[in-house]
Formats: structure tokens, C-alpha cells, sequence
């Protein structure tokens, strides 16, 4: 029998359907090494996918069984070999070092860095057990480095978090504009499906902004290849001359709005010769995007990273939905604008209020209503959860610095290889007195620096709900056993809430019980699921929220024109750029940018382990314009020393007219288990915005010097 479930890599959130290995009657699939594999294939039900799938989804059955962590282990110092140790043990070794650490210094020297990679449920559990009985909001995720400035971005234009739009607006829209995404190989089946229709529909409009002139590019009717960060000039640009033609839609601007006089006078200052000159592209080009914008019915703009990693992440966030609101896009089929999400499940993470300023049901830490519901729904006394936000994923690193952090928990990421300025990552996580690694693969180059191994079981092996970029949530069933004794992540924060004393708080009877618990708390909330259940979800397959019980699922938000502000009207911000926070200068004159590769999936711990997506990116590259390999003298295939203020690396040159002069790529993939100095967070740096927090992964200075 074929499972139905989703596909546990990006925010696309393809279906899939998983059969065993041995079929009666057929023979057994298996793997180069003899064993047994589950054939995987899309599932033509999905309403999202429809079928289709990339080579990760493909392959996803490969990487399962290959270097599982299965028994806890533990060790008393970093320069000791882990030894096997019973659950009991490991269990009691953290009970003792939270309780001991909490008296010593405080309930926020206790941190967890979670992951897009939880289930919603592990993500309920481990915000229940930190900032409800552990009382520190000290929960942050990786979802940090991926889309913490569209969340600021949505919750402060149009009140609250959810991006508003569907797939199926893809194939409604007259005009899609793609800033900052590398569509085609991070969120491919989103893109194919975009492409397909495109091609069908000459009339309708594919703008593509990018720096690096990317498979997504190739497939535009116009490529504006701006110069890294120069995101806000572009948009505050189009912004003038749709202001400047009259091409703006007045009512909805009066209706549903304020704040649009201020944005008018500071996109005056925005003149398509500056605006040009500034971006590195034509006027024409400008204005035919401009013209693009303002003459089509129905905008949808996508984005990923290339808006998110950004110092200034929020305000090009803003920036973005100031144009949807000055033309009317939104709330409406084919338009809107339409954050991708990069991890599977960072859309139920933010459900589930996982992040250090966030609480479940879209509700914010430093709002005291928000909080008093959720104590009493979690049957806390008043005033048991902090009002200040926890720490971020870099103000963790941050506090380890400072001697702050007590007791690290890491599960299901690998910051030793994603978090930027890696030297200083690891000197930080050196430091750590006390780390627990919990996590599905064994050996990564995070494990390096853990007191405490607990080995997680993972999808296939446990059950639970993901919620994909446009909303729809899946449920995704446990069908095989997990190794050893690996278990739920939700599973073994619970156990761990129980030893601490809160037996009530954690007494569930598996993860159905854990939705029905969490969905209560989004009941008439932005991210309203009552209507989701586990028995829903198995009689009705995948449903989008907002969906109130006995509801029927909604596939765009705002289609009244109310937003969640207490007013009902969308908000206009204005933002002057302030360009990228370390310019390229006479030391380091080039922009260094890192992003996806089309087979890859974030820290190798799955897809470098599955022999056909190694042979398809078997090494690191750094991407170089001929003008400016020539002035260098480095030729195809020559190794290059790329330098910059923070650490250094060593590629092979590939040298391409695809990247624009001055701008060099490399793939964020590979980490110190992989590759001789290929980590190209080493060079990156952590500039974060000061709304999101989230760090400038996608830009820094360095030199390149042949050798
Ligand atoms: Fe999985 Fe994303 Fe590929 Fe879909 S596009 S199969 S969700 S990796």
C-alpha cells in the first residue's frame, strides 16, 4: 500500500507517496549497497504539486537509512569519545543540568535552536516547554536565517504574519515579479508550473530581478541584474513612475490604507536616471518594469533569500508590499505578494510560535493579552511567560560569547555549517558548557561540539502535520520504523517536560493529541485550523487555513480587503536604502553572494549522501565574470583563495557571463565533513536586521587570489 505524505525538503511541500520496498510479487527495491529502499513518487492527489516532484523529492527514500544516530550518547568533555548510554541516562544528565542551570543562572541560560524541519507538533511541544514552563522565550529556528523578515514584513504591513496567496495564483496572475529568488532550482515545482503557464500565455508578463542571471532569469521577458542591494532604489524606483503615470489604484489606497503621503514623498526622490544608474540597469528597463507593474490587472510577486537574508530584510519586505498596495495586488486572484518559504515546515513553525518573539496562533510575545491566553490555556499562572522576546538564533551565539548560555539544545540543524561567520560559530560553540545535539544523522559537523547525542526519528519514521508556502497543511504519517531507539522530537521534549515536574502539561497520547491541543490555541486567529484535524486531514487529504471547525478551507487571505490591523487597513512604510551593510571597498572589492544549488539541500546531511544529486554538484564552485577573471588572471577550473575580513576558502573557478562584474557566487552547501575549505560561511557575516534579526547571509566583501 502507497502512504500519502509530503515531501520533507522545502517549502514547496510536494506530495508523495511512499511504497515498501517489497511488493508481494515483485521484486524488492534496493540501493547500491543492497538495501532495501521505499520507491517514492509524486502524488497526483496533492492539490499542490499535482504530481510533480524534483530530484530531491525523487530520491528522498536513498538517504534514509544512511549515518542514523541510534542510541543516545554522551560525554563529559568535547575532547572525549561519546560513549552509548541508555535514554535513562541521557535523560537524567539533562533534567539534572536544566534544573542545576536554571537555580545557577537564571531561566533564560537555558536556549533551543529548532529547526523548519520540526513538525508542527515538535514545534508545539518545545514552545510549551520553553517559554510556557521553563518561562524563557529562549526558542529560536533556523527559520531565522530563511524568512523571519517576511514574517516582520507581513505582520507590520498588513497585521499579521501569512503570505496571502495561493498556487493557484500562479496561473491567474498577468505579471509576476521575482526579486530575490532563484525560483527555478530552490522552489522548482513552483516554478515549472509558473514557467508552463507563462509559455502558454505570451501576454503574460515574467520579470526576474537578480544579480546572478540564474535558470529563473533565463526564463524572463525582462532581467533587471541589479547590483546586490540595491533592492529598495529598484522598487522605490518603479514606485515613482507608477506614482508619476498615474498608474495607482486611488480608491483602494483611500479605502484600505494609511500611511501612503509619507511613502508619495519619499519615492519622489527616486528618478528613473538615479534609480538606473544606482541598480547598474537601463531606464528602459526601469520603465518597461514600471510600465509592467502598472498596466497589468493582476500582479504576484515572488521572493525568497535575495529579500530575506538582508540587513535590511524588513523594510525591503515593506518595501515590496508598499507596490502591491499602491496597485491594488492583493486579496484578489493572480496578485498579492507571495513570500517562498525555504524549510518544509517553517510555515507551522510560525503557527506554532516557533521563534524567539512569537507565541502559537500568530499571537507576539510582547503582547500581554496574547500572552495571559496562552498561560491560561496552558494552565500557567499570570505572568509565567517573559514579555520580551528570547533570543535570536545569533543572539544565541552571541550569549555563548558572553558566558550567558547555560544549557544549549539543538535539534534537527546543523549551525555549524548554516550560521554566518563560522569561525566565530564554532569558537562560541566550544564554549558551550552544556549542549545537546538531537538529530537524525551521525557524524555532522555540529555533533563535533555536543555533550549529549539523542537520536530523532524523521519523517517516515514519526507522525505529524507540515504546513507548506501556501498554507495547506499535510499530514505526514509515520510507515517505517524509526532506527534504534530514535524518537519524535515532540516525543522526547515531552518526556523532558514530565521529569521536570510538569506531567499534566506534557501528558499526550501521541501527535494527534498534541494538534488537537495546539489548534485550539489558533481558534479565530490569522492562522485559524480547527477545521484541521488528523481525522479531516485523513478523510479530506490536504486542507489550507484558515480553515474554523466545520469550515471550509480559505485559499487566499484578505479577500474582504480587512487586514488584522486594529483598524482594518494595510500600512504603507517608507524606507531610503542603506545598501549592503559591508561594501565591497579597495580591500575586498567584491560582493560575495551564496545561495541553493538545484540537487542540494542545505548542510548535505541528506542529499550528500545520495549518489545521483552528488554526481549532478559533486564539488563547490565559485562563480567569476570573465571581465573579472581576466583582470585576475584566473582561468576555468583554476583554484581560487576567496578572502574575506572573517575567514577564507578555497574553490575551483567557474567562470561565467550569468554573474554580473564584481559579484561572485558560491553554494552554501558544504560544510568541514565535505570539502577542504569549501565552507563559504566562513566568509559570510552576521549584520542582521534589527526588526527580523535575520543576518545579511546573501552579501559580504572579499578578494579572490589565484593559486
Ligand atoms: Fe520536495 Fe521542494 Fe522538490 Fe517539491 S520542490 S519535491 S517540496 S524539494
Amino acid at each position: 500500500m502507497a502512504h500519502k505524505t509530503l515531501c520533507p525538503y522545502c517549502g514547496v511541500g510536494c506530495g508523495l507517496e511512499a511504497s515498501p520496498p517489497a511488493v508481494p510479487g515483485k521484486a524488492t527495491n534496493r540501493d547500491k549497497e543492497g538495501r532495501p529502499i521505499w520507491k517514492v513518487m509524486g502524488d497526483k492527489s496533492h492539490p499542490s504539486s499535482l504530481g510533480k516532484v524534483c530530484v530531491k523529492g525523487a530520491t528522498i527514500s536513498e538517504s534514509l537509512d544512511k549515518n542514523r544516530l541510534k542510541t543516545p550518547m554522551m560525554r563529559e568533555s568535547l575532547d572525549e569519545p561519546f560513549r552509548q548510554v541508555t535514554w535513562d541516562e541521557a535523560l537524567k544528565r539533562i533534567v539534572g543540568k536544566i534544573k542545576t542551570t536554571r537555580l545557577v543562572q537564571g531561566p533564560h541560560s537555558i536556549c533551543m535552536y529548532g529547526s523548519g524541519q520540526f513538525q508542527t507538533e515538535d514545534y508545539y511541544i518545545a514552545q510549551k516547554l520553553l517559554k510556557g514552563c521553563l518561562k524563557t522565550n529562549n526558542f529560536d529556528a533556523n527559520s531565522r536565517l530563511c524568512m523571519s523578515s517576511a514574517v516582520s514584513g507581513y505582520i507590520q504591513s498588513l497585521g499579521s504574519d501569512g503570505p496571502p496567496c495561493c498556487y493557484d495564483d500562479l496561473e491567474l496572475t498577468d505579471c509576476a515579479f521575482l526579486i530575490g529568488t532563484n525560483t527555478a532550482e530552490c522552489h522548482p515545482i513552483i516554478f515549472n508550473r509558473l514557467r508552463v503557464y507563462h509559455k502558454k500565455n505570451k501576454d503574460v508578463k515574467l520579470i526576474v530581478v537578480d544579480p546572478r542571471k540564474t535558470q529563473t532569469a533565463e526564463a524572463a521577458d525582462l532581467h533587471l541584474a541589479i547590483k546586490p542591494g540595491t533592492d529598495i532604489d529598484l522598487m522605490n524606483g518603479i514606485a515613482h513612475l507608477l506614482h508619476q503615470w498615474g498608474l495607482i489604484d486611488s480608491v483602494f489606497i483611500d479605502e484600505q490604507t494609511t500611511g501612503f503621503v509619507d511613502y508619495a514623498q519619499v519615492i519622489e526622490s527616486y528618478p528613473p536616471e538615479l534609480v538606473a544608474r544606482n541598480c547598474g540597469i537601463s531606464v528602459e528597463d526601469l520603465q518597461q518594469a514600471a510600465r509592467w507593474w502598472g498596466e497589468s490587472k493582476r500582479v504576484l510577486s515572488l521572493w525568497s533569500m535575495g529579500l530575506n537574508q538582508s540587513s535590511e530584510g524588513t523594510a525591503k519586505n515593506r518595501t515590496l508590499i508598499n507596490l502591491h498596495l499602491m496597485t491594488g495586488n492583493i486579496g484578489k486572484p493572480g496578485a498579492g505578494p507571495f513570500s517562498l518559504t525555504g524549510q518544509p515546515n517553517a510555515m507551522g513553525g510560525r503557527e506554532a510560535g516557533g521563534l524567539a518573539h512569537i507565541l502559537p496562533g500568530y499571537r507576539l510575545v510582547k503582547n500581554e493579552q496574547h500572552r495571559r491566553e496562552v498561560e491560561k490555556f496552558w494552565g500557567l499562572t499570570p505572568g509565567s511567560i517573559n514579555p520580551q522576546p528570547g533570543l535570536s538564533a545569533w543572539e544565541m551565539i552571541q550569549g555563548l560569547e558572553q558566558d550567558r548560555v547555560g544549557v544549549l539544545w539543538i535539534a534537527a540543524t546543523n549551525p555549524a555549517v548554516s550560521m554566518p561567520d563560522l569561525e566565530r560559530t564554532k569558537a562560541a560553540l566550544l564554549r558551550s558548557p552544556f549542549t545537546i545535539y538531537q538529530d537524525a544523522y551521525y557524524p555532522t559537523e555540529t555533533a563535533e561540539f555536543a555533550h549529549v547525542l539523542l537520536p530523532a526519528a524523521q519523517w517516515s519514521e514519526k507522525t505529524g502535520t507540515m504546513t507548506n508556502s501556501e498554507r495547506r497543511v499535510t499530514l505526514c504519517p509515520a510507515f517505517r520504523p524509526a532506527p534504534g531507539s530514535a524518537r519524535a522530537d515532540w516525543e522526547i521534549f515531552a518526556e523532558v517536560g514530565r521529569r521536570l515536574g510538569f506531567e499534566q502539561q506534557f501528558d499526550f497520547a501521541d501527535s494527534e493529541a498534541v494538534r488537537n491541543e495546539f489548534i485550539q490555541l489558533t481558534a479565530h486567529r490569522p492562522c485559524e485550523q480547527r477545521g484541521i484535524t488528523y481525522e479531516i486531514l485523513r478523510k479530506e487529504g490536504p486542507r489550507q487555513w484558515p480553515c474554523a471547525e466545520g469550515g471550509e478551507p480559505q485559499p487566499r487571505m484578505y479577500t474582504d480587503l480587512r487586514f488584522n490591523t486594529p483598524d482594518g487597513r494595510a500600512r504603507f512604510a517608507a524606507f531610503h536604502s542603506r545598501g549592503l551593510a559591508e561594501p565591497p571597498d579597495g580591500e575586498y572589492p567584491f560582493v560575495l553572494t551564496v545561495g541553493r544549488l538545484y540537487g542540494h539541500w542545505h548542510t548535505l546531511t541528506r542529499t550528500g549522501r545520495i549518489d545521483k544529486i552528488q554526481k549532478m554538484h559533486p564539488e563547490a564552485t565559485i562563480e567569476v565574470h570573465p571581465y573579472d577573471a581576466e583582470k585576475l588572471g584566473i582561468t576555468e577550473g583554476m583554484m581560487v583563495e576567496v578572502r574575506s575580513r572573517r575567514g577564507w576558502c578555497r574553490f575551483p573557478a567557474k567562470i561565467t557571463k550569468n554573474i554580473t562584474k564584481g559579484t561572485v557566487f558560491a553554494p552554501m552547501h558544504w560544510g568541514a565533513m565535505w570539502g577542504d575549505r569549501t565552507e563559504a560561511n566562513m566568509l559570510t557575516h552576521p549584520e542582521a536586521c534589527p526588526t527580523s534579526g535575520q543576518p545579511e547571509l546573501k552579501a559580504c566583501a572579499v578578494r579572490l587570489i589565484p593559486v
